[in-house]
């Protein structure tokens, strides 16, 4: 799908129609000293297999693309609504 880079959307902060930028939403990098994250080091420590099972039947082929939208005026983020699709371009035009 593609997706053009500037679109108009409302800014609850500006509270008006503004000027946003699409990107791509992408995941942040993991805390080591969340506490899911020491519960899983604590159980992967020693002898046996992987504690939690790894998924690997999925049926879905493609992924759900999040768009996060910025305010060009104020720097407002926030998330927009994608379906599952093959490919998300951000177009420049
Ligand atoms: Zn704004």
């Amino acid at each position: 799908m593609k997706v053009p880079k500037n679109t108009m959307s409302l800014c609850p902060r500006c509270k008006k129609h503004t000027e946003f930028t699409i990107s791509i939403y992408k995941k942040g990098k993991k805390r080591t000293l969340a506490e899911g994250q020491r519960r899983y080091d604590r159980k992967k420590r020693g002898y046996g297999s992987q504690p939690k099972e790894v998924f690997h039947k999925n049926a879905k082929i493609n992924k759900k693309t999040t768009p996060l939208l910025t305010c060009s005026v104020c720097g407002f983020k926030k998330y927009g609504r994608s379906q599952r699709i093959k490919k998300f371009e951000i177009v420049t035009a």
